[in-house]
């Protein structure tokens, strides 16, 4: 059975949404981190502003929750354009496009998510549009198909992706700026969270927003979804106000760790050593161990265990490290001769 989880980045419930919605940055001013993107970002947006066209075709890639949408949103802002959105799974046949496309003014922003899953007609389909601004649309078939060349107004393309490598070669030669998206840093996720903070009119003690930071798993989006929850729990528990003791014991019922592993990632992390040794294991099998997702473990999981090396790829599979171990009170192997090698069994089991 999947285990629930607080930390995931995708299936956001329409609440949630809403939740996030309100705490979207508008402007490249209020985003906060990523620094090098937004610089490029402004500077392409004053270029194209001064020379009175629509901006070339953005790809944002990274792990869920960074911002991509959020960017996405924020350059149409910033381009005074309009936005419309849609999502690689969604657009199945290329008269799905054909819908979007006709609609969109000059300077418009398509945003299309999870680009990745674009099914091939569709992706060739997009290429002139992309490209020439004109599309070759059939219609009708057999002996009465035609093709009819419909112009389009310049628009941009702005794509998202949590795996930039499964793009094609020629959709992804076509976006003229490419933009991967890092993690945060705590520092830069307590400025979110005192935003959202704010916004939410919540009162917090010091030292809170940065104690929910260091749980966020580099995330602006789990660093808004915990700070939902403690807010529910202090208002339950509690007198509203978020204190240190509260956070703690929110944080605690949500079995989010110090370094704000949940509940799966700690569980990939036992399979590992407890099914495999310690790996390498292969990610298709740690999901059928667990009852999970592969998508999920290689967006979601994976990922912030690299980050903080916890795992390690290696050409055979994943590897768990020696500071997973530590950190999880797993002992290490004293008679394994390879370097740093996990001990393959948990502590007491033995
Ligand atoms: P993605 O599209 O990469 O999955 P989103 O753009 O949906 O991520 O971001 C998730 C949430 O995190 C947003 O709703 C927003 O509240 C917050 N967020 C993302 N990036 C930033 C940022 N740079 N500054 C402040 N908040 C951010």
């Amino acid at each position: 059975m999947a285990i629930g989880r607080i930390i995931t980045g995708q299936s956001l419930s329409e609440q949630e949404e809403s939740f996030n919605v309100s705490l979207r940055p508008k402007s490249l001013d209020e985003c906060v981190g990523q620094a090098n993107v937004r610089e490029k970002l402004a500077i392409a947006i004053a270029a194209a502003k001064q020379r009175a066209e629509p901006l070339e075709h953005i790809l944002f890639y990274g792990p869920p929750g960074l911002g991509k949408t959020t960017l996405a949103n924020v350059v149409a802002n910033e381009m005074g354009a309009r936005i419309r959105c849609s999502s690689g799974p969604a657009l199945v046949k290329a008269g799905d496009v054909m819908g979007l496309l006709s609609n969109i003014g000059t300077g418009d922003v398509l945003f299309i998510d999870e680009i990745h899953r674009l099914s091939t007609p569709v992706e060739e389909f997009i290429y002139p549009a992309m490209e020439e601004f004109k599309v070759d649309f059939t219609v009708d078939s057999g002996l009465h198909a035609k093709t009819i060349n419909f112009p389009l107004k310049r628009f941009t393309l702005v794509g998202a992706t949590t795996r930039a490598g499964l793009l094609s070669a020629p959709l992804r030669s076509r976006f003229g700026m490419l933009y991967h998206l890092d993690f945060y840093s705590a520092e830069e996720l307590t400025t979110i969270l005192a935003r959202s903070a704010e916004l939410l009119t919540l009162q917090c003690d010091p030292g809170t927003l940065e104690l929910i930071a260091q749980c966020s798993r580099g995330t602006p989006r789990v660093a808004n979804r915990l700070l939902k929850r403690v807010r529910d729990y202090a208002q339950v528990k509690g007198t509203g106000l978020l204190s240190t003791a509260i956070v703690e014991s929110a944080l605690k019922m949500e079995q989010i760790d110090p370094l704000g592993l949940d509940e799966l990632d700690r569980a990939v992390l036992r399979a590992l050593v407890n099914v495999y040794d310690g790996g390498p294991a292969g990610i298709e099998a740690i999901a059928a161990t667990l009852g999970e997702e592969r998508d999920t473990l290689e967006d979601v999981v994976e990922p912030y265990l690299l980050q903080i090396g916890f795992l390690r790829r290696t050409k055979r599979g994943r590897e768990i490290t020696k500071q997973a171990c530590d950190h999880l009170g797993l002992k290490t192997h004293k008679n394994k001769s390879a370097r740093d090698q996990p001990e393959l069994f948990e502590q007491g089991k033995q």
